[in-house]
């Protein structure tokens, strides 16, 4: 289980989920590598992130949302070759009203109702739904890397896939 239980914060008002991601992968479009750990986010602002080094020498600047990292820009630079990449977490982890639906549908627990207008932790999310529905998940690997409760996640979604067929 995940011990770093704020690396994907939620951010729940009446009609939607906003995902605040803390701990996310950074990969260098000059390599084509991602890199070795996750990075932790240090705050940034104005949405100018930090400029980091790929061990293949490129330079690495980061962009993202203003308040929540919700995207992430990836920009590498090395001599005169430039390569960029954009991620959206809300996609990439699944975190999508269809989702929250989903799970809805599945074992009966509506966010939107059960926790209107507050903030929790995926982790905590994820316990909570373990215990309101008497289950206990299972990781599933993401399409990129990602912190351990976003594998969980994609655990919890696909058992309630499988329960709705
Ligand atoms: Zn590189």
């Amino acid at each position: 289980m995940d011990d770093k239980h704020q690396s994907v914060v939620l951010h729940i008002n009446a009609r939607k989920v906003n995902i605040d991601v803390q701990e996310y992968p950074i990969f260098c479009g000059i390599c084509s590598s991602y890199f070795d750990k996750l990075r932790v986010h240090s705050g940034s602002r104005y949405g100018q992130g930090a400029c980091l080094q790929c061990d293949c020498g490129a330079e690495i600047n980061l962009r993202d949302g203003d308040n929540i990292v919700d995207w992430l820009g990836i920009y590498a630079s090395k001599e005169s070759e430039v390569a960029s990449v954009k991620f959206n977490f809300t996609e990439l982890f699944s975190l999508q009203k269809k989702h929250f639906n989903l799970i809805k549908g599945a074992l009966g627990y509506d966010i939107y109702k059960i926790r209107p207008n507050s903030e929790i932790s995926l982790s905590e999310l994820i316990w909570e739904i373990e215990a309101f529905a008497d289950l206990e998940v299972v990781p599933e690997k993401a399409s990129i890397p990602a912190p351990a409760c976003v594998e969980d996640w994609l655990g919890l979604l696909q058992m309630c896939r499988l329960k709705k067929s």
